[in-house]
């Protein structure tokens, strides 16, 4: 089995305490060489300055790179792409573009009256400025708002067309899911790199309403088997041996880049990593 390059997604702290979690995923994660970390956007921007430090002080220390998202949800326009400008100004010049999800209380996105209707158009609008790497979300399980798999895909294709360089996906349970997808992708003519998004089950009650509200389909088996082994108070066991299994079934269909949602805690991701054949390879620096 050839060994796959791996990225790992952070979450911005809001207390001290989380704040030392952040620290301790980064140093347990950096030395595994990772192409880069992602740092999530709180819901309706809730973590605007948040994301933006906590990838400024991630890029300055690890010296990797920092991808940090970027939602539409709640801002103009104009406050969008100055936060954008933001995050190129302390040197993050990745981003995941995403159009976020429906703010608390409502089930359908509603575009802020003078923000980006959709992904779409903040991915136009990056591009444009020519200073982003830009990444965006994908969907196997297909995307609750998609009318159809084909219009998810379809949609995918004019992320691309936009100017994204890469997509990173939604957690799944089941390789033929992702490699499913990634057929159809490349049969509608996509030809830029599909990165699988792994979730390390840190949690199955929390992983499995997570899934629900994304629209990840839980397989049976899978929803037995975590209650089995939680019984037995074997859940990490399980979460292990399911997610390395899930990652060396990709690799062996030619995935050569896995990416991680950590929940910023390292120890699952780092196990998987180890049976994947990813070694540490040096510590991350002292804060400058
Ligand atoms: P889009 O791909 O823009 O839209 C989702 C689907 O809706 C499309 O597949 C398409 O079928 C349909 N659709 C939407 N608009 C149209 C249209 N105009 N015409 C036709 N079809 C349309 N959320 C956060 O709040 N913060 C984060 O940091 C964050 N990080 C994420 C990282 C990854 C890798 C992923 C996969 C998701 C992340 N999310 C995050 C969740 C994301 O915001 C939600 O999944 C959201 O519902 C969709 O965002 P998107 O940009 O992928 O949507």
């Amino acid at each position: 089995m050839t060994t796959p390059s791996v990225s790992f997604e952070v979450f911005p702290p809001k207390s001290v305490d989380a704040a030392f979690k952040l620290w301790d995923t980064a140093q347990a994660l950096a030395p595994l060489a990772p192409r880069f970390f992602s740092v999530t956007y709180g819901a309706g921007g809730s973590t605007r300055d948040l994301t933006q430090d906590s990838a400024h002080v991630l890029r300055r220390t690890s010296g990797l790179p920092v991808s940090a998202h970027l939602t539409c949800v709640g801002a103009s326009v104009a406050e969008t792409m100055q936060t954008a400008e933001d995050y190129a100004k302390v040197g993050v010049t990745d981003i995941v573009a995403l159009r976020g999800d429906p703010t608390e209380g409502q089930d359908r996105f509603a575009a802020h009256p003078q923000g980006f209707q959709n992904s779409i158009e903040l991915i136009e609008a990056l591009a444009l400025t020519n200073k982003f790497t830009i990444r965006v979300g994908a969907y196997p399980d297909c995307h609750p708002d998609a009318v159809s798999q084909h219009a998810n895909i379809q949609f995918l294709k004019r992320k691309f067309d936009a100017g994204a360089e890469e997509a990173i996906t939604q957690f799944f349970f089941d390789a033929e899911t992702f490699l499913r997808f990634r057929d159809q992708c490349a049969a509608a003519g996509i030809d830029k790199p599909i990165i699988p998004g792994i979730l390390p089950v840190a949690n199955w009650a929390s992983a499995r309403k997570f899934a629900d509200r994304c629209g990840a389909v839980v397989p049976a088996w899978v929803d037995e088997a975590y209650r089995a082994a939680e019984r037995d108070d074997r859940h990490d066991l399980l979460a292990t041996a399911l997610c390395t299994e899930l990652c060396s079934d990709l690799v062996d269909e030619g995935v050569d880049s896995l990416h991680f949602y950590t929940l910023n805690r390292p120890d699952l991701t780092r196990t998987v990593c180890r049976a994947l054949g990813i070694t540490p390879q040096s510590a991350l620096r002292d804060v400058a």
